[in-house]
């Protein structure tokens, strides 16, 4: 990763270096090292459980609190329980979603990849042949190796945080559900890839029998949230540790859409408000890693109203930064389902 040059004069960014930098982008270049950053996460290193079992509580307390305002329990272990029915109903439906939305995602760009291709280009605006290749064939490898950790057949690792009844300030109110609320953990180095997610969110009066269509539409705001939840957990999972950005989302719980994201993103750019450290960690590497920006000044290059004018022109940017981004690898598979839906339920229709 050396194609910055060194001791040579580095230019600064400035309209006329910007149309140079999109025509250069659409010559023949030296991608590999880019390509490398599009597929991170390969290499994922796997604590011994004996480690994990040091890390867990303290982690657990960072995030959620002291042990004893919580359980932890397993999907499956609360099933048998049969204790505590509407958390499990509820996440349980969550997961199913997860999972179903996931190996959707898959077919669609395995066996329809008219349908991703188009909403990659048309929605996400990504246009350059080369970076949507790879966006898509290194997107396909990362939602193959989470339909591991989103497994139907095997929910063990899914653990759930429940507040304990006896302790009253640990139950969260609805107003207090805000950006810093934490709803997932995972860490990237446990052998048995669980994600703990917090259920706390859940008001303990909610009553999905009580028939009316406010506690549904609250019911179904949390199954969308746990499902978002257990996309973004699955992606740290197989070992992308960093948040760039957390999406909006609507109040039903799910994502805004796709092309409100981009804007979200562009105006958090614009005015700083990305995850700063891991954010110009990751511009670091990509101006480096990328040839078309070897005379170019990172200073330059890294003040804001540069960097989202280039997350506009160049493909190979924002394919990096999307693709890296928990939040919005989630909010594409739930795209893609979802258009899947839509498709099959045409039946056939053109
Ligand atoms: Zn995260």
């Amino acid at each position: 990763m050396a194609w910055q040059a060194i001791g040579e004069d580095l230019y600064d960014v400035d309209d006329e270096k910007l149309a140079e930098i999109q025509r250069r982008l659409t010559q023949d270049n030296n991608m590999e090292d880019v390509y490398e950053i599009f597929a991170r996460s390969s290499k994922k290193i796997v604590l011994s459980m004996k480690e994990m079992d040091a890390i867990l509580p303290k982690m657990t307390k960072l995030f959620f609190g002291e042990e004893s305002e919580f359980d932890l329990k397993s999907l499956s272990q609360l099933k048998e329980e049969k204790a505590s029915s509407v958390i499990y109903d509820i996440y349980n439906e969550a997961f199913n979603n997860a999972v179903k939305h996931l190996n959707d995602a898959v077919s669609v760009i395995n066996d329809e990849q008219g349908i991703f291709e188009s909403y990659i280009s048309d929605r996400i605006q990504m246009k350059d042949k080369d970076a949507l290749r790879f966006f898509i064939d290194s997107l396909l490898n990362k939602l193959k190796r989470m339909t591991s950790i989103l497994d139907g057949d095997n929910n063990e690792n899914i653990i759930l945080l429940i507040k304990n009844k006896s302790k009253a300030e640990t139950v969260m109110q609805p107003e207090a559900i805000n950006k810093d609320t934490i709803f997932g953990l995972t860490s990237i180095g446990d052998p048995l890839d669980r994600m703990f997610i917090n259920t706390a969110i859940v008001p303990e009066d909610l009553n999905p029998s009580n028939n009316n269509f406010q506690t549904f539409q609250d019911r179904e705001k949390y199954i969308n949230l746990a499902t978002g939840t257990m996309l973004h957990e699955a992606v740290h999972a197989i070992g992308l540790p960093e948040d760039y950005i957390y999406l909006n989302v609507e109040d039903t719980g799910g994502f805004v859409s796709i092309e409100q994201s981009l804007a979200q993103i562009k105006y958090a750019i614009e005015n700083n408000f990305m995850e700063k450290e891991h954010f110009n960690y990751l511009c670091h590497l990509y101006f480096l890693s990328n040839p078309v920006y070897k005379d170019l000044s990172l200073e330059s290059l890294m003040k804001p109203s540069n960097l989202k004018r280039l997350f506009q022109l160049d493909d190979y940017f924002k394919g990096v930064l999307l693709i890296n981004n928990p939040d919005t690898v989630s909010q594409i598979i739930s795209d893609i389902a979802k258009n899947n839906e839509l498709f099959r339920r045409g039946d056939g229709a053109p």
